[in-house]
């Protein structure tokens, strides 16, 4: 996934978490450990930008509604009733689930509370992430009390969680300011979070034009569309990434544009939620950077990047024309689009020497690989998550033919299981 789209046929040598060397010659110099992947796929690791990891317990318990329902009446309600067990729960599931189907980096939106246990356990995971509490200061419709902050406490939170947190991990981990969405929060929050954002470099991750409904709120509050009010706010930025941007018109995809605002695309979550296709074709003209993610479990239902890269490139085939996003569109959106979003394209999304070692590894030997004759094709029309058969963050090990490194996947699954049913009972669902 380099700037010249080589595909190589060699060995890539790692010392000390990053690509030291990539050679079609054997490497002579002694190695610790010997992958032998020469009938795979190596790629570099799939970066999913839109996550919220504590709705992994959600999983089935939001099923079959659009997306202001479905936050009234089961999300916010499932949030509140988050403890830090249960998100570490969470976390370890997602954690779990990403890094065997080949996400190494992730930026997600986590709950209002308790954020310094999703970090504690995305840090024994070995992912990179960049997380963000989420933050809602507005009395949004539906709100439960307990979702609902005052503005300081919320910026002294987030700021608390960037202190903390941010390069922790030997830089695995990064901090980022999370309103959720323009509903949730009050005009003051939003103006002192572009402030923040731009004294401190700091990424803002939120959402934006989602559904219809969702832009019809906005417009009543504020008398703007979506992105001219964040524009408005000051908050358009290369440091903005907004997720979804489904329902934006020509003059919001020019201000996209003039701002390098980035653009994460969840095409399952969008049309679980039934809330409409994204003019991914369009912006991507327009030089928009625009990403993929998942979302969550709760409107997903799987964390599957493989997934997401084949629905992304089907669904503008259905808006547009087929070929409108071709396979390796889908793939750089899925590695160096997504680095971009996250401000690390020097250090992440291709297989370079000098870049940091994220890299999976993809089992060509499935039925549904063959005939296999175009890479780009199998990997984003053929493969699926669960042929991941090796995955390393930085030069560690975490997926080894198949089986996570870290944790007991099947101790992982059973301890959700028993939180997930607890949190349920506690948020009366
Ligand atoms: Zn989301």
């Amino acid at each position: 996934m380099n700037d010249q789209w080589e595909v190589v046929s060699g060995h890539v040598s790692i010392r000390d978490g990053m690509i030291a060397a990539i050679s079609e010659r054997d490497i002579v110099e002694p190695h610790d450990r010997t992958i032998d992947a020469h009938e795979d796929y190596v790629l570099p690791g799939l970066i999913q930008t839109h996550l919220h990891l504590c709705q992994t317990l959600f999983r089935g318990y939001a099923d079959d509604l659009p997306l202001m329902d479905w936050l009234r009446t089961r999300i916010w309600l499932m949030e509140a009733a988050h403890t830090p067990a249960s998100l570490r729960a969470a976390t370890r599931l997602a954690t779990t689930e990403l890094l065997m189907t080949g996400t190494t980096s992730i930026l997600t939106m986590e709950t209002v509370h308790d954020t310094d246990a999703v970090f504690e356990a995305a840090a024994e995971s070995g992912i990179r992430a960049t997380i963000g509490k989420c933050m809602m200061d507005a009395p949004a419709d539906g709100t439960p009390a307990r979702l609902r902050e005052r503005f300081q406490t919320s910026i002294d939170e987030s700021r608390g969680l960037l202190k903390r947190w941010n390069g922790a991990a030997g830089g695995r981990l990064r901090a980022a300011f999370a309103p959720r969405f323009a509903v949730s929060c009050s005009r003051a929050l939003l103006e002192a979070v572009a402030d923040l954002s731009a004294d401190t470099q700091t990424l803002v991750h939120t959402h934006a034009s989602e559904s219809r409904e969702e832009v019809a709120i906005v417009r009543a509050l504020s008398g703007l569309s979506n992105v001219e009010y964040l524009a408005a706010l000051r908050l358009a930025s290369p440091r903005l990434c907004a997720a979804h941007c489904v329902w934006v018109g020509d003059r919001e995809q020019g201000l996209l544009a003039e701002h390098d605002v980035k653009v994460m695309h969840c095409p399952g979550s969008n049309l679980k939620l039934g809330s409409g296709l994204a003019p991914v074709t369009e912006l991507r003209r327009r030089g928009v950077t625009v990403s993929l993610g998942a979302d969550g479990a709760a409107c997903n239902n799987r964390l599957d990047m493989f997934e997401e890269m084949r629905l992304a490139a089907l669904l503008q085939a259905t808006r547009v024309s087929p070929g409108a996003l071709t396979a390796r569109d889908a793939l750089t959106m899925a590695t160096r689009d997504g680095a971009r979003t996250l401000g690390m394209d020097g250090e992440l999304g291709s297989i370079e020497a000098g870049k940091r070692a994220d890299i999976i590894v993809v089992d060509r030997s499935r039925l549904q690989m063959a005939p296999d004759h175009d890479p780009y094709s199998t990997l984003v029309y053929a493969a699926r998550g669960s042929d991941v058969r090796t995955t390393i963050v930085g030069g560690d090990v975490l997926v080894d033919e198949f089986v996570p490194t870290q944790v007991d996947a099947h101790e992982v699954a059973a301890f959700a299981r028993l939180e997930a049913k607890a949190l349920a009972d506690r948020a009366g669902l």
